[in-house]
């Protein structure tokens, strides 16, 4: 076995590699960018060397620079995680001429299914059933139209250097093709350099059901199925294992088929064979097709894992370290059922766009198994791929783990970034998937309603105000008053932009009353902690104005900073009003007075505390219309500034 290796990846991947090294007794290194200087992959590390920017270009793919660094550590292999240099055949040549174990298939192996034309002629080769369709080199346009119209529409247009679901376009009727090939081809370019296409028969009700298989380079064993129908965009977004509605016959005719397919190639290391299947009438033996092999470790190996048992991580580098297969395909078997779930920091609501934040709070339930790159503080940089963890749940049978998968998301609490954290909770209770109704159309067809955005109820509001407030950990207002009349305050809060005002009354003895318009939520301290309304309080966290309550996935909130208000209050700056009712303390000027923005007007006591109102804009005073002394009401016009023309009114 080897004494220390490095691993060309960052964030989970890395992470989830050195946890195994770790427990091998392997000393591991680290590569980091800039962006990752103080990341959890570099902390976990025996080692870790810096390889430049935080564009992957300037760093992460640098082939020779990382090449260097575990030369120059002593490294005798070189993990490449996924994604990245993970299959690249070039980098796997350079790795072994430089005297160095690449922890993986051959340049050869990687090399015969980097494309996937010449992989599925390859696979036809050698029996295994591939998507019916055109994967020929004449690349003419009018003829890959005649093409499509032969194999019958709908087709799908794919790139044959595609990954990543980049470089595809489906296509129904003919009037269509044209158009599409054009821009799946600058898409490919873009992203590939190689405008290369293939056609295929788009599969009716598709299901995405693939293999993991393990080669020792003689021989080659699968480790069963992961169903990864569940997809957006052809990407994945919840996985299990096994899959559901899978017979004997069937899995049986899937390993077979994947095997060859690992055996053709003399497969050595972890890989992921591909298929998709037509589940319009159940699943059946002859309607399951290889679409391609991923010749690395898959991101949704951890199901594999949790129903074999088997550290994948383990195999890999046993693997390369020149061993044989650990077990044979007689010693391997299914036990229960488990599902991973993808947590990305994005913006559902903005069509799941990327989002980048501090996470100011993270945490996780027990009893899941959490694979996750950063820790609560770390940061969602723009520069990668904005995953935050994937939640792995294993149970004896599928609806006991989709219950736990369901519970588990509940109780997840992040703060500090939008999460797609309420879309996964939504689809985990979607009729059809926890009927095993899976298919790659799924989230599609009824994304409108797996993104309803809930929003948070009086009592979540409630609980809010009185984070903002201060009163959970504490169970009275700290006054120099007698409590035997209650004390009122007000207190303006917004979520999703929406400002909403609280009156809360202070009943003392921790008993609250909070009046939200017209609603009343009653919160009490018990020795049991705070209940709103009779329930127990949820959980929640702030930072700065910023409020979470963990209730639904996540509800947050602003308290709205008054002394901001003060002076950006009232749309055209003439008017300096009082933010909430209070006692005005002192006036600092008079009608004529010439004012700078910023300068202090007047102080509003209010809530136990002094409040300078400000000046928005350079002005003249044209009134004053209150006096120190008097009460006031939230909204009353204090001073008046003279119109920015300069004639007063
Ligand atoms: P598929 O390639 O079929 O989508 P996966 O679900 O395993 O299979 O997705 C892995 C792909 O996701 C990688 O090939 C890579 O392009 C991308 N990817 C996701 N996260 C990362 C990451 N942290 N670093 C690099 N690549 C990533
Ligand atoms: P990538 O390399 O981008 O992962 P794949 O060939 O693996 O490309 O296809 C990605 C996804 O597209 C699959 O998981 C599946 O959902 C869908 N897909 C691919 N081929 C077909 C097909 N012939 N019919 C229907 N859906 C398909
Ligand atoms: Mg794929």
């Amino acid at each position: 076995m080897f004494r220390k290796i490095l691993v060309a990846n960052r964030g989970e991947i890395a992470c989830r590699v050195m946890e195994t090294a770790r427990l091998m007794g392997v000393g591991t290194v680290a590569v980091y960018s800039d962006a990752d200087r103080g990341a959890k992959h570099v902390a976990m590390a025996d080692q870790a060397v810096h390889i430049g920017g935080p564009a992957p270009a300037d760093s992460y793919l640098r082939m020779e620079v990382i090449i260097a660094a575990a030369r120059a550590t002593g490294a005798e292999a070189i993990h490449p995680g996924y994604g990245f240099l993970s299959e690249n055949p070039e980098f796997v040549d350079m790795v072994q001429a430089a005297g160095l174990v690449f922890i993986g298939p051959s340049a050869a192996a990687i090399r015969a299914m980097g494309l996937k034309d010449a992989a599925k002629k390859l696979m036809e080769k050698a029996g295994v059933p591939v998507v019916p369709g055109y994967h020929g080199d004449n690349q003419d346009p009018e003829h890959l139209a005649g093409m499509a119209a032969e194999i019958g529409y709908p087709v799908l247009i794919k790139a044959v250097a595609g990954g990543g679901g980049k470089g595809m376009r489906r296509v129904d009727a003919a009037k269509g093709f044209a158009e599409a090939l054009q821009s799946a081809r600058s898409e490919a370019v873009k992203a590939f350099g190689n405008d290369a296409v293939l056609i295929e028969k788009y599969v009716q009700k598709p299901r995405h059901i693939e293999v993991q298989v393990f080669g020792d380079g003689q021989n080659a064993v699968h480790l069963f199925e992961r169903d990864c129908s569940l997809q957006r965009r052809h990407q994945k977004v919840i996985e299990e294992a096994p899959a559901p509605g899978m017979t004997p016959e069937m899995r049986a005719a899937m390993g077979d088929a994947a095997v060859k397919a690992a055996r053709a190639i003399g497969y050595a290391g972890a890989g992921t064979v591909e298929f998709i299947v037509d589940a319009s009438v159940g699943l059946k033996p002859d309607r399951f097709w290889f679409m391609e092999m991923n010749t690395r470790l898959q991101v949704e190996h951890p199901v594999t894992e949790m129903i074999t048992g088997v550290d994948l991580v383990d195999w890999q580098l046993r693997i390369a370290a020149g061993q044989a297969l650990p077990m044979d395909q007689t010693g391997l078997e299914i036990n229960g059922h488990a599902f991973e779930a993808r947590l990305y920091a994005e913006d559902v609501p903005k069509g799941f766009l990327p989002a980048t934040g501090t996470l100011d709070h993270l945490s996780f339930p027990a009893g899941v198994r959490v694979d996750s790159g950063v820790r609560q503080g770390d940061t969602i940089s723009p520069w990668y791929d904005p995953m935050i963890a994937k939640l792995v749940v294993h149970a004896a049978s599928r609806d006991v783990a989709l219950l736990q998968l369901e519970r588990a998301l509940a109780e997840t609490e992040v703060a500090g970034s939008v999460t797609n954290l309420g879309f996964l909770g939504a689809l985990t209770r979607h009729k059809g998937f926890v009927a095993g109704e899976v298919d790659t159309d799924l989230i599609q067809r009824d994304l409108a309603s797996l993104t309803v955005e809930p929003e948070p109820d009086h009592k979540i509001r409630a609980m809010a105000v009185l984070v903002a407030m201060e009163l959970v950990e504490r169970a009275d207002w700290q006054t120099g008053f007698s409590l035997w009349q209650p004390l009122c305050q007000t207190i303006i809060l917004t979520y999703e932009d929406a400002e909403f005002t609280a009156d809360v009354i202070h009943m003392g003895g921790g008993y609250h009353r909070i009046m939200l318009g017209e609603t009343l939520v009653e919160a009490r301290h018990h020795k049991g902690g705070l209940t709103l309304n009779g329930d127990r309080a949820p959980g929640y966290i702030r930072q700065r104005d910023k409020i979470s309550i963990f209730a639904d996935h996540g509800f947050h909130f602003r308290v709205i900073d008054v002394l901001d208000r003060a002076g950006g209050q009232s749309g055209d700056g003439n008017v300096i009003a009082a933010p909430m009712p209070g006692l005005v303390k002192s006036i600092h000027v008079a009608p004529g007075d010439k004012v700078a923005a910023g300068d202090r007007l007047a102080v509003l006591e209010a809530m136990k505390m002094e409040h300078a109102l400000t000046a928005q804009r350079d002005g003249v005073v044209a009134e004053v219309l209150a006096n120190a002394g008097s009460q006031v009401e939230a909204g009353a016009a204090l001073i008046r500034l003279e119109d920015e023309t300069g004639d007063a009114a």
